[in-house]
């Protein structure tokens, strides 16, 4: 993709207030969250639905979470999206064999299609946890499932750039990078290579990250996982106008996780 056209100067990441007059999310899409680390899924959807989210791709970190994904999708057809993968931290921790294992069955629920499920993920490479090269053999097996599936992958990366962008030149697709936090090198390292960047908690941060607006055609917002926390983050993450609109964003999650949902991002 030609890069040629990044004007010089970036847009900064404010946040302004929501009026409450309006359901603040309405028209908003959640690129990636994880109603499953609630204790009733089911609740937590119908506050999002609520505050008028018009749908949350479900990322899904272990085997033993991709059913509960599976059936949110099954309950809730084209507003709860899945995407099933192992989370490195998981892949950090586990005995070889159930590595292995646990590919092996991932590999089988892909072969079965499920209504909904669009991407592979949550998966990647964190420096903070343990055991790299399990962690690295355990991505790569998930970037072939990708190639040969031809689904997007949801991308977990902190400190491990470096081998994220020397695996990915092996894939065909293209990458949805979660919780996206890196600096310009890496955004125009993502703009070349067609990837996306889903922007979360880091937005709430006073060193969030300035957004080139070349970016704003391949980015996409996300709440991730705000359990526990006092006041949902999306309060502030949807109203990104400074950024882009509620219309382009729609359309970015439509090519981003390859799906079409006629009247849902009106
Ligand atoms: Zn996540």
């Amino acid at each position: 993709m030609s890069t040629s056209s990044i004007p010089p100067q970036s847009i900064p990441m404010t946040n302004h207030p929501t009026s409450a007059l309006v359901p603040p999310w309405r028209g908003l899409v959640d690129a990636h969250a994880h109603p499953t680390s609630y204790p009733d899924p089911h609740a937590y959807l119908r506050q999002q639905w609520h505050m008028g989210l018009e749908a949350v791709f479900a990322a899904g970190t272990s085997p033993q979470d991709w059913p509960h994904i599976d059936a949110l999708c099954q309950v809730y057809p084209m507003r709860v999206w899945g995407c099933l993968g192992i989370h490195p931290y998981w892949a950090a921790l586990a005995p070889r064999a159930q590595a292995q294992e646990a590919l092996d069955r991932l590999a089988s629920r892909l072969a079965q299609k499920s209504p909904g499920i669009c991407a592979i993920g949550e998966c990647g490479l964190d420096a903070r946890y343990p055991n790299l090269p399990q962690q690295q053999w355990v991505f790569r097996a998930q970037i072939d499932m990708a190639m040969q599936r031809k689904l997007p992958l949801v991308v977990h990366c902190v400190k491990t750039w470096h081998d994220m962008q020397s695996y990915l030149k092996q894939h065909s697709g293209y990458a949805i990078f979660h919780a996206f936090n890196a600096g310009p090198q890496i955004q125009q390292w993502i703009l070349d290579q067609g990837h996306f960047i889903s922007l979360g908690r880091s937005l709430l941060r006073t060193s969030a990250p300035l957004i080139n607006p070349a970016l704003a055609s391949r980015c996409l917002i996300e709440s991730d996982n705000d359990a526990g926390h006092d006041e949902p983050p999306m309060n502030r993450l949807f109203d990104l106008s400074p950024l882009t609109s509620t219309g382009q964003l729609a359309q970015n999650i439509a090519k981003a996780y390859k799906i079409h949902m006629p009247g849902a991002f009106s």
